[in-house]
């Protein structure tokens, strides 16, 4: 018997095209024919199911097969439980002189120093461990690393952006087994960012409401809450079981996050993870912190606020999303909230 027999048929929907009010992007939402949740499964193998750590460098004693450390938590001691680290081959060099402060401004083709900071956080000492198989305070853990570090870029003066993400499965990019995740410190302000930023500053100026803030509002995108967070499916997803977790209360900049909201976070990232993994077999995922840059101006505060995004990858973006930059996504968030809140796993509350 399939493990799909009896399952529940998604609502069969009509094509949509919706937009997002957060990042201003259109979306085709375009039912694939009587689907059930399960067919959504990853097909991918299991990214994480190389058991034998012989050649790994983040495991816990090959430190010097490493570049060189950051911190690690706790510190000075040798069974870390995690560690930042340069990265080996870094995207951006920290030791070059950083551009002129204007060169965000530039008008027309424009070149800088390839200056910046990419680090790798190794999330734990034991190779066969995955984020979601960490204690949410453990999670929580991780999550007051990245602010550590996003914190000690910022005092640097010369970063504007922190993109904190990971990747998770070698079709979301990862080319380390062990679970670890990265961040990267640019001297100019992200494409992706200006459009976001821009994009809630058009709503706040006509309704005088966080597009954030206002995420709350639609009952039928939510999975899951906790204390501090909710966890929902975005009304306009580009992606199938695409999810939000959100600070409840408006909030600009991620790195201010304290030890207990990040602990509370840490329980609905692992849920968040938990769910995914169950629901759509282990699937390749990024996520990524969507924060505001450190210069912001106090006038954009009251619309900037900051989320974890989860991108399971599922399909594959060909031509269509090259050309205009709307995705098409087959199951509507509705659904996908749906299913993911149905799915039963052990930690979290319900919303
Ligand atoms: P990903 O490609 O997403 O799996 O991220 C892993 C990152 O680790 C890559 O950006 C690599 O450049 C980096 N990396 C690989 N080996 C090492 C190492 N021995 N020390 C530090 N960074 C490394
Ligand atoms: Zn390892
Ligand atoms: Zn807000």
């Amino acid at each position: 018997m399939s493990s799909s027999e009896g399952e529940a048929q998604l609502p069969n929907r009509s094509s949509e095209i919706r937009k997002d009010p957060v990042f201003g992007r259109w979306v085709v939402l375009s039912p694939a024919r009587s689907r059930r949740p399960s067919d959504f499964k990853s097909k991918s193998a299991n990214p994480n199911s190389n058991p034998n750590p012989s050649s790994c460098p983040f495991c816990i004693g090959r430190e010097n097969e490493c570049a060189p450390e950051i911190f690690r938590v706790p510190p000075l001691v040798s069974d870390w439980k995690i560690r930042v680290i340069e990265n080996l081959y870094p995207a951006l060099r920290r030791d070059v002189n950083p551009p002129d402060t204007g060169s965000d401004h530039a008008v027309g083709p424009c070149q800088v120093t390839g200056f910046g900071f990419h680090d790798v956080v190794i999330e734990t000492p034991y190779h066969a461990v995955t984020m979601r198989d960490l204690e949410p305070e453990a999670v929580g853990e991780v999550l007051l690393v990245y602010v550590e570090r996003v914190q000690q870029l910022k005092a640097l003066g010369s970063v504007k952006y922190v993109q904190v993400f990971k990747n998770h499965g070698a079709a979301a990019g990862a080319s380390m087994t062990h679970s670890h995740s990265q961040i990267v410190g640019i001297p100019v302000i992200p494409p992706s960012v200006t459009a976001r930023l821009s994009c809630m500053k058009e709503i706040f100026d006509l309704t005088e409401k966080c597009s954030v803030c206002d995420l709350q509002s639609d009952q039928n995108l939510m999975i899951n809450g906790s204390t501090h967070f909710f966890a929902m499916a975005p009304f306009a997803a580009s992606y199938a079981f695409e999810i939000w977790i959100v600070p409840r209360e408006h909030s600009t900049y991620f790195h201010e996050l304290d030890c207990a909201k990040a602990m509370d976070l840490g329980g609905l990232l692992k849920l968040m993870l938990q769910k995914l993994a169950k629901q759509l077999n282990d699937p390749p995922f990024n996520f990524v912190i969507h924060t505001a840059p450190f210069d912001l101006s106090p006038s954009c505060v009251p619309y900037s606020h900051w989320f974890l995004q989860i991108v399971p990858h599922l399909g594959t973006t060909a031509g269509f999303e090259l050309g205009t930059g709307c995705y098409i996504n087959p199951v509507f968030p509705e659904d996908a909230a749906k299913v993911l809140r149905e799915v039963d796993c052990k930690i979290g509350s319900k919303f």
